[in-house]
């Protein structure tokens, strides 16, 4: 099974930069937004780890902010275009913004709502079997 890598967050672009500046903030206008994105996405447009950090949001329901250079409306059409591929490719279907059910972990065996698992589309229900904190752990007796 695929173990999430988080390696690739500490050669960001995006360190050090505001938060805000990929986040927006309260109340902010149209012409605010736009402004404030493209400055976003011209830091993501050098960087480096762009496909790894397009991977991780849009396999997971991450609605704020901009990551890989596209917005919240921009990842939602991307991973409709993901799924797509996927269907074709025979991979099961699976809606990300579907967080109805809880399910069981196969790491601790809590049954916990779905958005503690990581999304993985070659899963039947699209999820991993092990819940985040689980994945966590893991990751990190795999690096110790
Ligand atoms: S692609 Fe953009 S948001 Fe993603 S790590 Fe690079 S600079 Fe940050
Ligand atoms: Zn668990």
């Amino acid at each position: 099974m695929a173990v999430p890598d988080w390696n690739w967050m500490r050669r960001a672009a995006c360190a050090g930069e505001s938060l805000e500046l990929f986040f927006g903030f309260p109340g902010e206008s149209t012409p605010e937004k736009d402004r404030r994105e493209r400055k976003a996405k011209a830091i993501c447009s050098g960087c480096t780890v762009r496909p790894a950090c397009a991977d991780y949001a849009l396999s997971r329901p991450e609605r704020y902010g901009l990551w890989a250079g596209l917005n919240e409306d921009e990842r939602a059409s991307e991973r409709r275009r993901r799924m797509r591929r996927a269907n074709m490719a025979g991979v099961t279907a699976c809606d990300p913004e579907d967080e109805s059910d809880d399910k069981r972990c196969t790491g601790c065996g809590e049954l916990l709502p779905t958005s503690e698992f990581y999304r993985d589309f070659t899963k039947e229900d699209c999820l991993s079997y092990w819940c985040r904190s689980c994945q966590r752990e893991r990751r990190k007796q795999e690096v110790a």
